[in-house]
């Protein structure tokens, strides 16, 4: 049997870019999935448009923040009441901001953090009690390259993925005997409106195409010179939650076209 079709599956983030490619591809394997993200409307059209594909689609949709500690809880209980349990968390919440640490407004430093760091631990706070009583979780957060290596103008950004990598670190620690796996993935840059931002922020600085800024700054920093799909951090996520990947605990996993090789 298709070993997703039992599975309840939660994602952060899921309104858009990776979280709303990851939520699909489990849409896609037949499991229940709860996708949850602070942009109400988005995920309201990304429903309303999977029903019109697919009869049956078992995509349940719930707004959230992930940073506001009664809501987390609210949601995780009221998926638990309505669904029973929660197999997968996938987390891929996530923001960017960038400006040398000296100008660095200290409330996007402190929004970012809670986005990235802080909501991932509201989570997985709620979510634990309930993945220890049946023995089995998978557990996934979307880190990033950032999360292991610096880049000039990313202080909050970096110092919140590593955070993630340490915070993901404890959390397979504390749940290894508990049939539950907690893993770190992360990318290069990934084709998304997120890095799409960025590219458009830097062409506008240096008053030059997108198509130049990958060339010149993008490009140079990726041996496969490329950025990744959405399709492909979805199928790898896919494989981590499996029961292939029951081994793989505590890992930052890198996918980033060759990126930190250098
Ligand atoms: P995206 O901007 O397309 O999607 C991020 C989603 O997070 C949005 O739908 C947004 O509404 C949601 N979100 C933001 N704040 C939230 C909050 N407080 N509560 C709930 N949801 C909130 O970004 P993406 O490129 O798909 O990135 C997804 C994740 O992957 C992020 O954590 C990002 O850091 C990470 N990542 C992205 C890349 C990349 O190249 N795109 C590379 C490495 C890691």
């Amino acid at each position: 049997m298709n070993e997703w079709v039992d599975k309840v599956v939660v994602v952060t983030g899921a309104a858009s870019g990776i979280g709303k490619g990851i939520a699909l591809k489990f849409v896609e394997q037949g499991a229940t999935v709860i996708a949850c993200d602070i942009y109400r409307e988005q995920l309201s059209v990304m429903k309303h448009s999977v029903e019109t594909e697919v009869a049956n689609t078992s995509l349940y949709v719930s707004p959230f923040d992930i940073t506001n500690e009664s809501e987390v809880s609210e949601t995780i209980n009221s998926i638990i009441s309505k669904h029973g349990k929660i197999d997968v968390l996938v987390n891929s919440a996530g923001l960017q901001y960038v400006s040398l640490l000296e100008n660095y407004p200290s409330d996007m430093f402190e929004k970012l953090w809670r986005v990235m760091c802080f909501g991932p631990f509201l989570t997985m706070k709620n979510i634990l009690p309930h993945m220890k009583q049946k023995k089995y979780g998978r557990i996934l957060h979307l880190a990033s390259i950032n999360g292991l290596i610096g880049f000039a103008g990313k202080s909050a950004y970096n110092s919140a993925k590593h955070g993630l990598i340490g915070l993901t670190k404890v959390a397979a620690l504390e749940t290894a005997l508990d049939g539950i796996t907690v893993n770190a993935l992360c990318p290069g840059y990934v084709d998304t409106p997120l890095v799409q931002n960025q590219l458009a922020d830097l062409a506008s600085t240096r008053n030059v195409s997108l198509e130049q800024v990958l060339d010149e700054v993008i490009y140079p920093l990726v041996p496969q010179k490329r950025l990744l799909s959405v399709e492909e951090i979805a199928d790898y996520s896919i494989f981590l939650a499996s029961e292939k990947a029951s081994g793989i605990t505590g890992q930052a996993v890198v996918m980033d076209g060759g990126y930190t090789v250098q």
